[in-house]
């Protein structure tokens, strides 16, 4: 069977270079401005032989501060009434954030399952924030880097008993 997982998140954490990854193509841009995705995308992607439906979803161009804004608020909760599974991700080298709180409570109100994913968290400079994550209350915190494809073994050994 397959499923549909979405990354979601505060703006500048990863989620569009981790969904380019598993999508294999450059399908989201991705950018040091927080919030350049502006809407849900979706592609098929694969995990070695996981294949899901992977959906990106959007910052708003003026989410630079700690806000959340209205309208990535209303993206995030349908991606997650869409969505099979959601991947959360934090920035495992800033930590968690109020909006990263934000984030976790709408999950755990209304996400069937989540995974939580710490990204950027090559190296040892991620290794405070994974700790802190644990405290989201969502699980075990998977380490990731999307950038480097650090950690995605990980993701498939608990993607695999959902699939
Ligand atoms: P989004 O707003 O959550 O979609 O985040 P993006 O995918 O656009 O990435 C935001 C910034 O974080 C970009 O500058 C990325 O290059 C950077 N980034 C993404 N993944 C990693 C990672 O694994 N490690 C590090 N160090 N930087 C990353
Ligand atoms: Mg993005």
């Amino acid at each position: 069977m397959s499923f549909s997982l979405a990354i979601v998140g505060r703006p500048n954490v990863g989620k569009s270079t981790l969904f380019n990854r598993l999508v294999g193509r450059k399908l989201a841009i991705v950018d040091d401005q927080p919030g350049v995705t502006r809407d849900l995308r979706d592609g098929e992607a694969k995990l070695w032989d996981l294949h899901f439906t992977a959906i990106d979803t959007a910052g708003l161009e003026d989410a630079t501060d700690d806000s959340l804004p209205a309208r990535m608020r209303r993206l995030t909760e349908r991606a997650v009434e869409e969505a099979d599974i959601c991947l959360f991700v934090i920035d495992a080298r800033t930590g968690i954030t109020p909006t990263d709180e934000v984030f976790a409570e709408i999950l755990r109100k209304r996400a069937k399952h989540v995974i939580l994913a710490c990204n950027k968290a090559e190296g040892s400079a991620g290794e405070a924030g994974l700790i802190e994550a644990w405290g989201l209350g969502l699980g075990e915190p998977l380490a990731i880097s999307a950038e480097h494809g650090e950690g995605l073994e990980d993701l498939y050994a608990v993607l695999l008993p959902l699939s």
